[in-house]
This record gives C-alpha cells, structure tokens and sequence, in this order.
C-alpha cells in the first residue's frame, strides 16, 4: 500500500510538473527535463504518454531503489519488524513497472503488482485512483 502511493505519488510529480511546462508556466522543478529525460524527445518537448509507458521507464530508471529505501524506513518507524527476504522492498519497488525494458532486472521473484494498477478487486480506496498503464 505504501508502495502503490509512492509510485501514484511520482506520476503526480511528473504530470504537475509537465502541466506546469505545457501552460507555460516557469514554476516546474528547475532540473525536471535534464533529470528525467525518458519524458522528452530529443529535442526537449514533452513527449506523448498518454498510457503513462514513458512515466513507467523513468519511475524503473530513477525510483526502484528509492522506493525500496523509503518503505524501509517507513518500515522501521512504525516498528513493523523486517520481513525475512532481504529483497522484499525492492520488489515492491517494481509494483506496477512489469511493462518496462527494465523490469528483467527485477529479482527473482518479485511478484508485488502495484495495486492501483492491477484494477483488482480490492476494496480499498486505490480502487478508484487507477493510475494510467499500457
Ligand atoms: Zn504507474
């Protein structure tokens, strides 16, 4: 769950600051092109990702670990103990990234599907925040 909002979380930071760019506005992050280039073409416009593909590359290229670090931390300060597999966060990481080239590098066994992505059945409020997938 925790994971699922740290990925929904980062879709919104990319789509605010891409809205901010599109209207023309001087507001969005001062690096946000330079860092996260998998969202522009070659010559720096806002490239067309209205199934969130090119969102999902740069969250595998820049976010997996981080999440990972997150959740471990997040983990630690509600004393929730550590699971056995020392891999568990990282495979959350990769919760809803199963279409992008990188996610061959996942570990064995990472099987976490993001839950707002899954379109499951679950009855929590993520139901309803499905986030764009291909
Ligand atoms: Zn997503």
């Amino acid at each position: 769950m925790a994971g699922t909002m740290m990925h929904e979380y980062i879709h919104a930071y990319f789509d605010w600051n891409l809205y901010l760019m599109k209207s023309g506005a001087t507001t969005y992050d001062a690096n946000f092109e330079k860092t996260y280039k998998l969202l522009f073409d070659e010559s720096g416009v806002p490239l067309n990702d209205g199934f969130g593909a090119n969102q999902h590359e740069q969250i595998a290229t820049s976010f997996v670990k981080e999440i990972a670090a997150m959740l471990k931390i997040y983990a630690a300060n509600q004393n929730i103990p550590l699971p056995a597999d020392p891999l568990y966060f990282e495979k959350i990481g990769w919760g809803g990234l199963q279409y992008t080239s990188l996610y061959k590098y996942a570990p064995e066994g990472t099987t976490y599907a993001n839950s707002a992505e899954a379109g499951n059945n679950s009855t929590t409020i993520t139901q309803t925040i499905k986030c764009k997938k291909l």
